[in-house]
């Protein structure tokens, strides 16, 4: 019993290091992730839920490590955030974002691309000019992208992270509040920002086909939403049920699996010109 237990601890042991060890290879890979062209973009479409058209969608980062293989987001963004090279990866993917809605808008795509920023990111004091200069140099109206941050993110310095908003918010980039539901802000504390939309947490929208609580929840969050003048984006739509739940509802946009998946840049093309609303 003794010497079981004894192994099952070594294992333990072994199981952190090996997690760590994993960690620290991506921490210092990451520096060289982007010279070497191991990351690209996923696009995930939105769909306007009055008119069943799609305008817009949110741009994914994936990473491909030489010898690790697909490292999720979820797991190399935060290790990024920690170690200092997000600000390294928003820079790139901002970059890769307007050179990609220039190739969309000479194709007549007239797509608009929301991406995610850290906490790092919404205290950069340079992000708004370097963004200004983006849409300069690729010729884009700022309404052709958008940014998504989480209520988190924001908190983390409220002052500093006010200060970007606004300035993002006067080149005209439409900001909304990721992840909405799952942190500790209420909604009058998030109207002090300027935000122009909510996004409803998957976890609360993936069930509501199903889960009546969770249907409660989205439609008083819709409600709220609407009467402070935000617009409501409803994300992990899985079912057609959900789809019909939300547009009944008056969520504006959705996004999810039901839709479409995150996809590389050639395919969300095809995906729109074959695309019927
Ligand atoms: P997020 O911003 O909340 O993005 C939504 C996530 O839900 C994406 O996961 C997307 O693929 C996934 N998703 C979309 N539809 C569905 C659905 O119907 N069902 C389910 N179960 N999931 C769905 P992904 O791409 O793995 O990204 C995870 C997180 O990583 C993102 O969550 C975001 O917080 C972060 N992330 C991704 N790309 C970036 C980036 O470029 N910069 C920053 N700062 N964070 C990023
Ligand atoms: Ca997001
Ligand atoms: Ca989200
Ligand atoms: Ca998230």
């Amino acid at each position: 019993m003794a010497r079981r237990h004894r192994h099952s601890h070594q294992q333990y042991i072994e199981g952190q290091d090996e997690q760590h060890l994993r960690q620290l290879t991506l921490i210092r890979d990451l520096q060289d992730a982007v010279a070497n062209g191991e990351l690209w973009v996923a696009y995930q479409p939105k769909m306007d839920c009055r008119t069943g058209t799609v305008t817009q969608c949110e741009a994914l980062m994936r990473w491909r490590h030489p010898s690790l293989g697909f490292v999720p987001p979820d797991e190399f963004i935060g290790l990024a955030e920690r170690s200092g090279s997000i600000r390294m990866l928003s820079q790139w993917l901002l970059e890769h974002v307007c050179a990609q809605l220039e190739t969309w808008q000479r194709q007549g795509h007239y797509l608009s691309v929301a991406i995610n920023l850290s906490a790092s990111d919404v205290v950069d004091q340079r992000l708004a000019l370097r963004l200004a200069e983006l849409f300069e140099r690729y010729q884009l109206a700022p309404e052709s992208l958008s940014i998504e941050v989480t209520e988190s993110a924001v908190m983390q310095d409220v002052d500093a992270a006010m200060g970007t908003l606004l300035e993002l918010h006067r080149l005209g980039i439409r900001i909304a509040i990721d992840d909405y539901g799952t942190g500790y802000s209420s909604l009058a504390q998030i109207k002090r920002l300027p935000v122009d939309a909510l996004k409803i947490d998957k976890s609360f929208v993936q069930a509501i086909d199903t889960q009546k609580d969770d249907l409660t929840i989205v439609r008083s969050t819709i409600e709220m939403g609407h009467s402070l003048g935000l617009e409501v984006v409803a994300e992990g739509v899985e079912s057609r049920t959900s789809a019909d739940l939300l547009s009944t509802l008056g969520c504006d946009y959705l996004q999810g699996y039901w839709l479409a998946k995150p996809m590389g840049s050639e395919q969300l093309t095809e995906w729109l010109d074959s695309f019927t609303p």
